[in-house]
């Protein structure tokens, strides 16, 4: 069996170490005689994993004490109606940035819950880009600034954070664990983990301790931050195969060398492709340059005919996830931590090959 190099957006690639050592345990964890699928969630194992994938996502990003790591479920897009619930209360105003569609469907959710101000809103301009630190006009005491570092879909991405006067609330489902972070500078920061960390069903949030103090009394007791800051994510069962192979992927990037390692070649992978697509009129970039995503590479060809006999020949060729988002179209390439420098290369040279033959 031959592994092809998957670029989907997500669920995406995961390390070909941490897939075949999760494989090796995968019906008898370590000598145990069951799968830690089959285990207690309190018992000895699955505390081990549970311990240690905190610990490392701590060791990771720097987290410091003020804040709380948790493992939630409900992806992403439960983030989008927990934040609010736990942090807007009604009498306060938060501030949205729209930079794109997973931002606008944040919005959305948001404005179910409480009031929202758009503060900056270029999430239907083309070149694709996020919002300039001099749009942003902050509302006087809104409860938190709300921001999607990666639009995974158009390919902008926050090259830096703005000073806001205001907790930041972070989206970071696509970009995170992808370079340093100064996570003392966000509220809360939320990512699902089946873009950049293990597969789906786990979705991480790290919090700053005070602002779960926001909470009232008429939100559900399991939607609550405080809730499982305070049980240490074991209030309810948490999904501990997910979170096996979250602990495998934070070990196998410490092993990289961490963040800057990594930030150093996720930005090495992106600039050679981003080259590829700027040497030729043939392919065309879709966020403006200055905004441009290390983590999913939008590119456009000539014509639809030729985004759609790309993507059939790329497959042909052992690469797969290439088509862009249905509501965009285009080509799009995710190249998250686990995707080898080799399957950029290999794409490189087969983006040439087919300018070659139908440019
Ligand atoms: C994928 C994605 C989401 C949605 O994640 P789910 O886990 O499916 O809810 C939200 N935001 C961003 C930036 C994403 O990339």
């Amino acid at each position: 069996m031959q592994r092809v190099y998957n670029f989907s957006a997500g669920p995406s690639t995961l390390p070909l170490s941490v897939l075949e050592e999760a494989q090796a345990n995968l019906v008898n964890h370590e000598g145990l005689g069951l799968s830690i699928m089959e285990d207690s969630h309190r018992g000895k194992p699955y505390t081990a994993i549970h311990e240690e994938a905190l610990q490392n996502l701590r060791d990771l990003l720097q987290v410091p004490a003020t804040h709380s790591v948790l493992f939630l479920t409900g992806g992403a897009s439960g983030q989008f109606a927990m934040v609010p619930m736990n942090l807007l209360g009604p009498d306060d105003v938060a501030d949205y940035t729209n930079s794109g569609a997973w931002a606008s469907k944040a919005i959305k959710e948001a404005r179910d819950v409480g009031r929202v101000h758009v503060i900056a809103d270029c999430g239907k301009e083309r070149p694709a880009r996020v919002p300039y630190e001099e749009e942003l006009t902050y509302t006087e005491g809104a409860a938190y600034l709300h921001l999607t570092s990666n639009e995974t879909i158009s390919g902008a991405q926050w090259q830096q954070f703005p000073d806001a006067p205001v907790p930041i609330v972070a989206d970071m489902s696509s970009d995170i664990l992808s370079r340093p972070l100064d996570v003392s500078k966000f509220g809360l920061i939320y990512a699902g983990a089946q873009k950049n960390l293990g597969p789906a069903g786990v979705t991480v949030v790290i919090i700053r301790n005070d602002l779960a103090e926001r909470v009232t009394s008429r939100v559900p007791i399991i939607y609550r931050y405080q809730t499982h800051i305070a049980d240490n994510s074991l209030y309810n069962t948490p999904p501990c195969f997910p979170i096996y192979v979250l602990m495998l992927v934070t070990r196998w990037l410490k092993a990289q060398g961490g963040l800057s390692a990594m930030a150093e070649i996720n930005a090495r992978k992106a600039a050679k492709l981003y080259a590829a697509i700027d040497a030729t009129d043939f392919y065309r970039g879709t966020a403006i340059p200055a905004h441009r995503s290390t983590m999913n590479v939008t590119f456009r060809l000539p014509s639809e005919e030729l985004e759609a006999a790309f993507v059939k020949a790329a497959t042909a060729a052992h690469m797969v996830g290439l088509k862009g988002h249905r509501s965009v179209g285009g080509i799009r390439a995710s190249i998250y931590n686990a995707m080898p420098e080799a399957g950029v290369d290999a794409l490189i040279d087969f983006m040439r090959e087919f300018e070659a033959r139908n440019g």
